[in-house]
């Protein structure tokens, strides 16, 4: 019986996805991890210009990512990447305000 909980956990574990995450209200910066394949479909889709080449893979810069808040509902880099590999960054936590707040001050640029 515990095998088949274990089992059952274990294959929910692989079902979800990042997108998930945002269906829950979670607000931060997202994060591209080292699964990233390069593929540069994120990069023209940010309306911050926030993601960029790094060293090895696509980088986010934190200051520049509201999660797309103010341009879209959803944050566009994950809707389109094709490996699921941005996921949120829980070392940039901010509240819909503080994110509203990011992308006002970007549009004065
Ligand atoms: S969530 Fe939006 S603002 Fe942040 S990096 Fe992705 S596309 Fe850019
Ligand atoms: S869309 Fe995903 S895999 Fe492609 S460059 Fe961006 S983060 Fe990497």
């Amino acid at each position: 019986m515990l095998h088949l909980l274990c089992l059952i956990m274990f294959l929910m574990h692989l079902t979800k996805n990042y997108k998930d995450d945002y269906e829950y209200g979670n607000t931060m910066a997202l994060l591209i991890t080292d699964e990233c394949i390069n593929c540069d479909v994120c990069e023209p889709v940010c309306p911050n210009q926030a993601i960029y080449q790094g060293e090895s893979i696509f980088e986010i810069d934190p200051a520049r990512c509201t999660e797309c808040v103010g341009h879209f509902d959803k944050p566009q880099c994950v809707e389109v990447c094709p490996v699921d590999c941005i996921p949120l960054d829980p070392q940039h936590s901010e509240t819909q305000e503080q994110l509203l707040e990011k992308y006002k001050k970007l549009l004065e640029e």
